[in-house]
């Protein structure tokens, strides 16, 4: 399955493939979201920590 492809329920958490319906297998409901979605805003916002954190222990800081 890829992450592109992939949708999650946002009443259920089940994660499956994307289908026509965009419905969850599990549940049925049609709460349903491209798990793209939350996995770009979550690397976007943690990304300048994990450097902040990375620079500092390398002892790179400027
Ligand atoms: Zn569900």
């Amino acid at each position: 399955m890829k992450l592109s492809e992939s949708r999650i329920c946002l009443d259920c958490e089940e994660v499956f493939e994307d289908n026509e319906h965009q419905a969850c297998p599990k549940c049925a409901s049609f709460a349903t979201a491209s798990l793209l979605l939350w996995i770009v805003p979550l690397v976007s916002v943690c990304a300048p920590v994990m450097m902040k954190k990375a620079l500092k222990e390398s002892g790179d800081v400027c």
